[in-house]
């Protein structure tokens, strides 16, 4: 049975590879992390770094091949995802977990109406008539801002703007009100306006359904703004993660520290000259055995290149893979 008070979601040790026709890429390499019941956690990175990967393994999204998940544990509510049947798997996904992807166009089917898209999870997931999966579906998109619901129930995607078409995402996404909700970039491709209209959503949808939510970006003002916890991710594995007030204000990895200097600082009317990280982000052909960051990381010791950093507590529950991470304990390594 599921324990109320552990986490939500806990996942040990996922690997994911997928097979090329160049070799092996392994994308995801042991990753380990909880998400905890009501809480928003950002997950950042360069594009690349497996943020997207890591999250579509746990719930199945991935198509096998070329994908493959070689080992790792995904517990929800008292089973392993990654050994559930197919069936289980689709019964899960939608219901009680939810996708919100970056590309309403590419997730949303243009040959059927926003009305239809919705109404089919209600009527698959929950039973309900057709008749109540109308009305539940008007509701849904009064909740994420769209005028006229009932009318719009009608209409096909494209006559919805970029902006309007990610609400309709995110109905879909709630519509069966699930525990979780993982958003891909849900903003990156829309204007500044149209993002905090979003990110206000998301906001309230937490606020009034109580659910976690996991928020995939590059982008960390947004992180910053909204979630509790934030994992950064280079060359497919955790490098450091924790509350975000710590990891933003006491970055312990020379990447999250990287990163946050990729930030253009505002001072007055003047805006610094923007940062960049030097360097690729890797190609891991192989599980990695040194330091991914250590070809692009300033701070590099001679033992980066040969020996794996292990994840070191730094304080509470931020911990970060570095040598030098400035840690008050010993090592954490899970
Ligand atoms: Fe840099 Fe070494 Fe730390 Fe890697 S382990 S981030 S190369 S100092």
């Amino acid at each position: 049975m599921p324990n109320s008070n552990g986490p939500l979601i806990s996942v040990k040790n996922l690997k994911t590879v997928f097979r090329t026709r160049g070799g092996e890429v392994h994308a995801v390499n042991s990753v380990s992390f909880d998400l905890a019941q009501g809480e928003l956690l950002g997950v950042v990175g360069e594009s690349g770094s497996g943020k997207s990967v890591t999250m579509m393994s746990l719930i199945g999204l991935l198509p096998t091949p070329p994908a493959e998940i070689r080992s790792g544990q995904v517990m929800f509510e008292g089973s392993d995802l990654l050994t559930a049947e197919p069936r289980e798997l689709r019964r899960i996904r939608g219901g009680k977990i939810g996708f919100v992807f970056q590309d309403p166009m590419t997730s949303l089917n243009p040959v059927f109406t926003v009305g239809f898209q919705i109404v089919e999870p209600l009527r698959r997931h929950l039973g309900l008539n057709r008749a109540a999966a109308r009305k539940r579906a008007a509701e849904l998109l009064e909740l994420v801002g769209i005028p006229d619901p009932r009318r719009r129930l009608a209409n096909f995607p494209h006559q919805f703007s970029g902006g309007m078409r990610q609400r309709v995402m995110f109905a879909i996404a709630i519509a069966c009100e699930p525990k979780v909700l993982i958003a891909d970039e849900p903003t990156t491709a829309l204007d500044v306006t149209i993002q905090a209209q979003i990110i206000e959503l998301v906001r309230d949808l937490r606020k009034n359904l109580g659910m976690a939510i996991v928020w995939i970006t590059h982008d960390l003002g947004v992180i910053a703004g909204i979630s509790d916890r934030v994992i950064v991710m280079y060359g497919g594995q955790i490098v450091e993660q924790g509350p975000v007030s710590e990891v933003f204000s006491d970055p312990g990895h020379p990447y999250t520290q990287a990163l946050l200097g990729t930030v253009p600082a505002v001072r007055g009317k003047r805006i610094d000259k923007l940062k960049t990280i030097e360097g690729q982000a890797p190609v891991l052909e192989n599980s990695p055995s040194s330091c991914s960051f250590h070809p692009r990381c300033a701070l590099a010791l001679e033992r980066c290149g040969r020996e794996l950093p292990l994840k070191m507590q730094i304080r509470g529950s931020h911990d970060a893979a570095c040598f030098l991470a400035k840690t008050e304990m010993s090592p954490a390594n899970a």
